[in-house]
């Protein structure tokens, strides 16, 4: 099959010397300067001929693996009616996240930030039994969002590409089997991309259901956090759980006693005071991490079977001093309540807690059977406390703080919860060390729905007994446009952009550098042989542009294949023929040379 070169005599391109103004990252500063990207507006990109053949070519691997796994490619439209975004509440979780706009009649529409609805009601619309399924539907197709902060060129658009895909089955099993064939073919995806990865398990956002990974290329510009262990395994920050701690001896710790704490209601100076008027007798001192917090939240339920309306429940937690409470970790747990820290007159309530000094005895098991308090908080412990351990922690009076409470032994809680935050050489959640946290851009996610729109939107089948049963979906998406802009981000050098062969513009890039007539016959010749090979050629056929200018466009842009027909041609007869980085260069008569770069393409691919 013959292919068509592009000629740079005639491509609609212009590079450019100077970096834009606003490129705040490598990718978006290089898409630009070599002429693949034009901003239109902000986070609203226009693709030009280079950069639409690259886009092309992300697109046909995604698809050709998503084909693979037996999903069908549909087309939404991106402009959609309020009325399906309505019945599952997005039109207003959204918030200023979508484009909203009215038809001439007055009429609600938004341009649509995924398509969980369409598809939903696509299924509903033409199937209605078990034996219509398992269905994966997909699209490659347009998304809108109003970003707060559309930033990084096409790593956080405010039009972007994304492949969404969508499986629909008679029950949890087939959406497990589904979720994994799309998880699987996620990975062949990158990896022909080019693409390193790290699949984080996360926790479920507004989406709603359960079990969800996101799959986050690591680069330092990513705006997502997250924990790597020495396995390689990775974790969202809210989803990383700690170790089970071991016990700990306390046969010899000495009994609890109440000491005087003057003027201790912070962990500072409970460290100070204690360290003052009760140095520890080993020599070693008092520190932060000696100290228990016990810290009182508010959880905000919604309202359920026994609550007519939202309603409010206390809980302590219990944490070492020496960490602080992360609350959005501490919130994953409560989901979907949400939690604040106690107010004034949350406190108020509890006449048994002492600002400053609240300890174990007034909170949970131990406080059941106390006199004056009405009802007991619920008590939990931060995953990091070992059943054995010694604390100090508050007695409940002003100016006293209790020594050598032992947890397990002087005092219980009522479970464990993950309270504080994770730190830089913790235990990973697998024991294979360390962990360390490093930054990502989400391009991907796969994500088990559950019930959540078929409820919603009342998609059922009949089963095999006749009875009609809500169907079982999952989502699936990838940035199609923002995977493009991370493999430019991880594949350039100070000169420019350096393509994976699978996604380049073309497959070799021929330069003609010289004046004479003949140097441009003969790289016309070299051109006209790969075109009939089927080789993709970019061919820098510009008369009048210097040698200088051609080679440093030729880096620019990033064609992993270079050939140079100049002067060695004229001297000796020779092609030289090397990589984008001038590695492996050759010098091969000019005879030789198509069927030289026909090689190297085939071993490149
Ligand atoms: P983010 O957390 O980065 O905003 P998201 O979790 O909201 O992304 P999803 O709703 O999961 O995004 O969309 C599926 C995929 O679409 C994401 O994994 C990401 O690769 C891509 N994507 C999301 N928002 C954008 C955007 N503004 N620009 C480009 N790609 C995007
Ligand atoms: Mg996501």
């Amino acid at each position: 099959m013959k292919a068509t070169a592009l000629r740079m005599s005639t491509l609609f391109l212009r590079t450019l010397r100077e970096d834009p103004a606003d490129a705040d990252v490598d990718s978006a500063r290089l898409l630009q300067r070599a002429g693949y990207i034009r901003k239109a507006a902000p986070g609203i990109w226009t693709w030009l001929p280079l950069g639409l053949r690259v886009l092309n070519k992300v697109e046909a691997i995604v698809r050709e693996e998503i084909d693979g796994i037996g999903a069908q490619e549909v087309h939404f439209p991106a402009l959609l009616p309020r009325e399906p975004y309505e019945a599952t509440h997005r039109w207003e979780e959204y918030g200023d996240n979508i484009f909203r706009l009215k038809d001439r009649h007055g009429a609600d529409y938004l341009l649509a930030p995924t398509h969980e609805e369409m598809f939903t009601l696509l299924v509903k619309d033409m199937y209605s039994s078990y034996k219509d399924l398992p269905v994966t539907l997909y699209q490659i197709q347009t998304k809108y969002r109003d970003e707060f902060r559309p930033r990084a060129g096409l790593v956080r658009g405010r039009e972007f590409i994304m492949k969404d895909a969508y499986s629909f089955t008679i029950d949890e099993d087939g959406l497990k089997q589904a979720y994994q064939d799309e998880r699987a073919a996620y990975e062949r995806i990158f990896q022909r991309l080019g693409l390193n990865y790290v699949i984080v398990r996360a926790v479920s956002g507004p989406m709603g259901g359960s079990e969800s990974e996101e799959f986050l290329a690591p680069l330092a510009i990513g705006e997502d956090t997250f924990a790597l262990a020495p396995s390689g395994k990775a974790w969202n920050v809210e989803a990383l759980t700690t170790p089970a701690v071991e016990d700990v001896d306390c046969s010899a710790t000495a009994a609890m006693e109440a000491l005087e704490t003057p003027d201790s209601k912070t962990i500072e100076k409970l460290v100070d005071q204690a360290n003052a008027l009760h140095p520890r007798q080993d020599g070693r001192q008092w520190t932060a991490a000696d100290t228990l917090k016990n810290l009182i939240i508010a959880v905000k339920h919604a309202e359920d079977d026994e609550h007519e309306r939202p309603w409010r429940e206390l809980v302590a937690i219990g944490l070492p001093g020496d960490r602080q409470v992360d609350m959005k970790r501490l919130e994953a747990q409560f989901a979907p309540a949400e939690i604040e820290e106690a107010n004034e007159d949350d406190l108020k309530a509890h006449p048994e807690f002492v600002k400053g000094y609240i300890g174990p005895r007034v909170l949970g098991p131990q406080a059941e059977e106390k006199e004056g308090i009405a009802e007991p908080v619920h008590y939990l412990m931060d995953a990091h406390v070992a059943r054995g351990s010694a604390w100090i922690t508050g007695a409940d009076q002003e100016g006293l703080h209790v020594f050598n409470a032992v947890y397990g032994r002087d005092f219980e809680a009522d479970g464990t919860v993950e309270a504080v935050e994770v730190r830089q050489g913790d235990m990973s959640p697998d024991g294979s060390g360390p962990l360390s946290f490093e930054r990502g851009v989400e391009i991907g996610q796969v994500f088990q729905l559950g019930l959540k729109y078929s409820n919603a939107l009342d998609l059922k089948v009949l089963d095999q007994n006749g009875k009609a049963v809500p169907v079982w979906m999952g989502c699936y998406g990838i940035g199609v446009s923002r995977a493009l802009a991370c493999i430019a981000e991880s594949h350039h050098d100070e000169h420019g952009l350096a393509w994976p062969a699978a996604v380049a513009p073309a497959q070799v890039h021929v330069l003609a550098t010289g004046k004479q007539a003949e140097v441009f016959e003969k790289a016309d010749r070299l051109v006209a042989e790969l075109e009939s090979q089927g080789i993709e050629v970019l061919y820098d056929d510009r008369p009048k542009v210097s040698p200088g200018v051609k080679f440093k466009d030729s880096e620019l842009i990033g064609v992993p294949l270079v050939a140079i027909v100049g002067r060695d041609t004229m001297s000796n007869g020779t092609v030289e023929i090397r990589n984008r980085d001038g590695s492996d260069s050759v010098a091969v008569p000019a005879a030789e040379a198509a069927q030289t770069i026909a090689e190297r393409v085939a071993a490149l691919a």
